[in-house]
C-alpha cells in the first residue's frame, strides 16, 4: 500500500516535470508570432475605454496581447486592428502561455504597448526587464515587434497543470515499465542476469551469484 503511494506520487511527480519540459519547450522554439490571422475581440468599458484582446494561437503555445484604448478602428474581415487605435494607461500586456493539450504556464510582458496596423506590439526603451512570472530568453531591442519575445513562463495556470499532470503521468509510467520490460528481454537473450546484468553465460537454473536472483526462498520472495 505504502509502495504503491509512492509510485503514484513519484509518477506524478515526474509527469509535472515532463509537463512543465513541454510548456518550456513550446514557449522556447513555436512562434505564435507567424500566426497570419489573429482572433481580435474587442469590448466597450467606459466612453473613452475599450478593451482589445488578440490570440494568437499555434499548437501548445498561445500569444494573448491585451490592450486598453480611447478609440478603436478595426478591420472587420481580417480582423486587425487599424492604424487610428490610441492606447491608453491601464491593463497593457502581451501574454505567453505555454502548454499542451492544456496550457500550464504563463508569464506577461508588461512593456508599454503600442498597437499598431497588424495589432503588432512595440516594446518601450524605458523598460529594462517587463518579463512577469518568466525568464526572458530574447532580449527586446527598441521598437522590435513584441511578438517576438520569449521566454521561459512560471507561472501556473492550475487547470492545465492538473489536467497535463495527470495525463503525463500514465505516460511516463507505461515508458518506464515498457523499458524494464525490454530490459529484460535483452538481458535475458544476452544470457545476463535479468535483475543487474551479470554475465550468467545463459544458465539461469542455478540464479545469480552476484545479485542473489532466484537464489534463495528468501531472495525470490522479496523481489517478488
Ligand atoms: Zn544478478
Amino acid at each position: 500500500m505504502k509502495r504503491c503511494l509512492f509510485k503514484l506520487v513519484l509518477f506524478l511527480v515526474l509527469g509535472a516535470i515532463v509537463n512543465v519540459a513541454v510548456a518550456w519547450g513550446f514557449a522556447a522554439w513555436s512562434a505564435p508570432a507567424n500566426v497570419e490571422s489573429p482572433e481580435f475581440t474587442s469590448r466597450k468599458i467606459a466612453e473613452d475605454e475599450i478593451e482589445g484582446v488578440t490570440r494568437l494561437r499555434v499548437f501548445g503555445h498561445t500569444r494573448v496581447h491585451h490592450g486598453m484604448f480611447s478609440q478603436l478602428i478595426v478591420d472587420g474581415t481580417m480582423g486587425h486592428v487599424l492604424a487610428t487605435a490610441w492606447i491608453v494607461p491601464g491593463d497593457n500586456y502581451s501574454e505567453t502561455r505555454a502548454g499542451w493539450p492544456l496550457r500550464t504556464l504563463r508569464c506577461r510582458n508588461l512593456a508599454e504597448i503600442d498597437m499598431g496596423g497588424r495589432m503588432s506590439i512595440t516594446i518601450s526603451a524605458n523598460t529594462a526587464n517587463p518579463i512577469e512570472g518568466g525568464i526572458v530568453l530574447s532580449p527586446f531591442p527598441t521598437g522590435s515587434p513584441a511578438q517576438s519575445w520569449r521566454a521561459l513562463p512560471y507561472q501556473p495556470i492550475w487547470t492545465g497543470v492538473v489536467v497535463n499532470t495527470i495525463l503525463y503521468a500514465p505516460l511516463v509510467w507505461i515508458l518506464t515499465v515498457s523499458f524494464l520490460k525490454m530490459r529484460r528481454v535483452i538481458r535475458r537473450k544476452r544470457g545476463l542476469c535479468v535483475k543487474c546484468a551479470y554475465d550468467l553465460r545463459g544458465d539461469f537454473s542455478a540464479g545469480c551469484p552476484e545479485c542473489g536472483w532466484r537464489r534463495a526462498e528468501k531472495d525470490a520472495q522479496q523481489t517478488g
